[in-house]
Parts: structure tokens; C-alpha cells; sequence
């Protein structure tokens, strides 16, 4: 056998493998002979998805010329209430002979699919899934390539309920609860590290309050300085940086890092000068004997909503850069303050906060703009600084020994006060975990829930607030959520 030279050859030799079995006999797909009576009547719209009184509507394909084609020729094909642009609904196809069972990656490339390809029979099984045959249809796919679309994928209206949807994206779909201190003193949630590490449910809960809420405490957490890895790993992998797999934050001397000292530490998030900066953070209490040393959280997505139009545009397109230049480091990178996905529903919805005043270069404005762009962006910068300062959104709890606590590293600043180190000891252990990483771990558990639940079940989203009420009964001297500094 030759193996093909060029790339092109060696890409269709794909195809050719996927119908050749090598004896002799192929691989192909089930017609629809197979699996209806109805192979050859004609097109119809599938009646699973029609509304009781709505009259089926023809799908209607016109003539289109591949060479001379306009995309008013191009006729969309209506299934129920939806209607798909031909090339996207084949490309949208998952049989096995489109998408490998094993690697679930696609064999062939969207290009491929003939601009002039049409819909040549269209039903609906009893079941509720759809077949569809094509014609011209991507070359080396023959008559007996069926396209199936599983009951309720194709159907706007189920779509966001169903869980076999291919267009969702479920992390997207939760609601952000933007919080202050007075919400997030009430709602904080505790998760026991026991329930986290051996139940899925409580492992969900845990990842669907990381996104709605960006924050919340593992307890009950063992004296290990492997337990922060164990929590990370239960989600997924952890992300590795130069400080390490995971990494202490406790006083040394001559420290490196503003994080390793006693003082005061302002608000900021980890690693802004790299251009993918981790999108979660862990905090094992391991020691907490020093006086002061409570941690500070504020909700920057707060701060930002509350922001006028103008300055929010500013924030937004302004680049503020920032880097650690030190032990052999050079990392640098520049971010706006605000970042906005704006393709959700046609409404700009707020992704990441950029903000981490420790750790900003010296050039706030690579561009050097014009002195008026500089003011205004000033103005905004301050605008937006006191806002996510103020009192009124900063949450300040004081981690015990034995807690670990998680927060969205692109939403939630975080900070602390200043400690005494001669009089006790101070040791956190952290670790990072990428956003797709916790996003992954929500999506593969929560795929059978539905949103809803998770969003309005009192069970499911306050079910640690027993918790809470229990552990200010057992240490009601210890006002874990006071403000101001311990001693
Ligand atoms: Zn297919």
C-alpha cells in the first residue's frame, strides 16, 4: 500500500479509511431503509416538532448555481419553528461516520460541505430524532450517508433544555450574582470538605456557586499541605506557574513578593502580567495563629455594573499593562480593565475584571495617547477603584485552620490585613485551576440537571446554609464575618 505524499491526499485517505474496512466490505452509515418505511416520499417537514395547530411547512430549497451563487439563493431549510442554513445543519451532522465514536472529533472540515448542497428527504422517527439525506453532499459521502439529530436538538424552544443540545454552551447560561458585602455575608456558602471530595451533587453545587457567585469555603479541610492539591485535582488539573504547583503565601524574610510579607496587601488578582491568567484560586488556611491577617474580597463585576456608560467604555478599551520582573522573570502583559462578550443575546455581558495595582508597570498607557484620553481614562480608573474599595462591597472573613477557600481569579479581588508575624504563625497553601477546567467539571456533572434547579432549588443553592447557621452556633465568640481586624 502507498501512503499518500501531500497533505491533501493524506486528508481525503481519511474518508477513503472510514468506508474501506480493508477486507473489502465498508463502513456506512444506516439508511434510511433501515429505519423507516418512508425513504422515498416526499420532503416533509417532521411533524414531532410542529406546535398542534401549525401547518407543516414545506422545506423549500431553490435553485442555486455553486459558481454564480448569491445568498439570496440560497433557501434556508425549516425544521418545526427553526430554520438552518443547509451548509450548518450538514455540518452540524454527528453520525459516526461525520464525528469518530472514539476521538468525538470531526472528519471532515466545514469547507468542504458544496455551498449548493440541499435537503433531499427529511423525516421524523417515532422516537423524535430526525434523518436527513442529502444531496450534493461533501464528495466521498455517499447515498447512504444519513444525517440523525437526536429528538429536541434541532427545536429552538428545546434547545436550552435539552440535554443533547449541540448549541450551548450551559456555563453561559448562568446567571452571575453580582454580590456586596450584606449579600455575600448572608450567602457565603461552607462546603464540607468530605461531601466535596466523595459526592458528584456536592461537587456541582460547589462548581455552579463558583460561577454564579465566584466564592466560596471548603471546611473541614485535614491538616495536609497536600489538601489543596487534593481539592484542586477533584475539579481537574491544576494550572502549574513559576511559583510553582501550588505554593505557600506566609511571612519570609526578604521577601520577593509584596504577598510573602506581614503588611497590608491591597486588592488585586494573580497573575495579570501573563495573557491567560489563571481563572481560579485555592487558599488553604493551614496555620492562623498570628494576629490580624483576615482576608478581604470584593466582587469586581459589582463594582463594574454600577459604572456610567462612558467610563465603562473606557475601562473596556483602555490597555493597562502589568509585569513581574524578578528572579529571572520577565512576564508582561496587557489588559483592559473590563472585558465584555457582547455575542450573548445581543447584550454585552461582563467576562473578566482586570485589576491588580501591585503588579501594574510603569507604562499605564503603551500608546501614549492624546492628555484628554489620558484624563479621562484617569477618571474612570478612580471611578471605578472606589467603587470596588468601597466599604460596602468588601467582605472581610477571616479564614480558620482547617478551611480552604475558592474564588474567581478574573472577578474576585482579594487582599488582606496587615498581620503580626512575631506573634504567631500565618500559612496558606495556594494552587490555581484554569476557568475551562472548572467550567468543564460543571458542564460534564451538570448536563442532567437542569439550570432552573440549580438556579431556584432552595435545596440546591443554600443547602450549606445549615452549615453556616451550625458553625456560628458551635463558636458564637468567633464572629467569622466581622469586620475589622482581629485583636
Ligand atoms: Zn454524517
Amino acid at each position: 500500500m502507498l501512503f499518500p505524499s501531500t497533505y491533501l491526499e493524506r486528508k481525503s485517505a481519511v474518508l477513503g479509511d472510514l468506508n474501506d474496512n480493508g477486507d473489502g466490505s465498508s463502513v456506512r452509515s444506516p439508511s434510511l431503509a433501515e429505519v423507516s418505511q418512508t425513504i422515498d416520499s416526499p420532503v416533509s417537514p417532521p411533524d414531532g416538532v410542529l406546535e398542534p395547530n401549525e401547518t407543516p411547512l414545506p422545506v423549500t430549497n431553490s435553485v442555486a448555481l455553486p459558481n454564480n451563487q448569491r445568498p439570496q439563493d440560497i433557501a434556508t431549510v425549516r425544521i418545526g419553528k427553526a430554520q438552518f442554513h443547509p451548509v450548518l445543519l450538514r455540518d452540524a451532522c454527528m453520525c459516526s461516520k461525520c464525528v469518530d465514536p472514539y476521538s468525538t472529533q470531526k472528519n471532515f472540515q466545514t469547507p468542504e460541505i458544496p455551498t449548493h448542497i440541499k435537503v433531499r428527504a427529511i423525516e421524523t422517527l417515532a422516537n423524535g430524532d430526525i434523518h436527513i439525506k442529502w444531496e450534493n453532499d461533501i464528495p466521498g459521502f455517499g447515498d447512504d450517508h444519513v444525517s440523525i439529530f437526536p429528538s429536541g436538538s434541532l427545536d429552538a424552544r428545546q434547545r436550552l433544555k435539552n440535554k443533547n443540545s449541540m448549541v450551548r454552551d450551559r456555563t453561559r447560561e448562568v446567571r452571575h450574582l453580582p454580590w456586596d458585602a450584606t449579600r455575600m455575608k448572608k450567602e457565603l456558602q461552607f462546603i464540607d470538605f468530605h461531601d466535596y471530595m466523595r459526592s458528584d451533587k456536592s461537587l456541582l453545587q460547589a462548581s455552579s456557586l463558583l460561577l454564579r457567585q465566584g466564592l466560596l469555603i471548603i471546611r473541614g479541610v485535614p491538616e495536609s499541605e497536600k489538601s489543596v492539591e487534593d481539592i484542586a485535582l477533584r475539579i481537574g488539573s491544576i494550572r502549574d506557574s513559576f511559583y510553582g504547583r501550588t505554593w505557600d503565601v506566609k511571612s519570609v524574610p526578604n521577601a520577593k513578593n509584596v504577598a510573602y510579607t506581614a503588611q497590608f496587601l491591597g486588592l488585586h488578582m494573580d497573575l495579570l502580567y501573563m495573557a491567560n491568567p489563571p481563572g481560579f484560586q485555592l487558599l488553604h488556611c493551614l496555620k492562623s495563629t498570628a494576629k490580624g491577617g483576615a482576608s478581604l474580597f470584593a466582587d469586581a463585576f459589582k463594582a463594574a455594573e454600577g459604572l456610567s456608560d462612558k467610563h465603562r467604555a473606557i475601562l473596556e478599551n483602555t490597555p493597562v499593562a502589568y509585569q513581574y520582573q524578578n528572579a529571572g522573570e520577565y512576564y508582561y502583559h496587557t489588559h483592559p480593565v473590563i472585558e465584555v462578550d457582547s455575542s450573548m443575546a445581543g447584550r454585552p455581558v461582563i467576562t473578566n475584571i482586570n485589576y491588580a495595582p501591585p503588579f501594574q508597570a510603569n507604562y499605564l498607557l503603551p500608546k501614549t495617547p492624546d492628555i484628554a484620553e489620558v484624563a479621562g481614562f484617569l477618571e474612570a480608573f478612580e471611578t471605578f477603584t472606589h467603587r470596588v474599595e468601597n466599604e460596602d462591597h468588601l467582605l472581610e472573613y477571616r479564614l480558620q485552620e482547617g478551611e480552604c477557600v475558592i474564588f474567581n481569579n478574573r472577578r474576585i479581588l482579594h487582599g488582606r490585613t496587615q498581620f503580626d508575624a512575631i506573634g504567631g504563625e500565618r500559612w496558606l497553601k495556594g494552587a490555581y485551576v484554569d476557568s475551562d477546567v472548572v467550567r468543564s467539571r460543571f458542564r460534564a456533572l451538570g448536563k442532567e440537571v437542569p439550570l432552573r434547579v440549580l438556579e431556584q432549588d432552595h435545596d440546591a443553592q443554600f443547602v450549606f446554609e445549615r452549615e453556616v447557621e451550625e458553625a456560628k452556633r458551635e463558636s458564637p465568640d468567633d464572629d467569622i464575618l466581622a469586620r475589622g481586624v482581629a485583636g
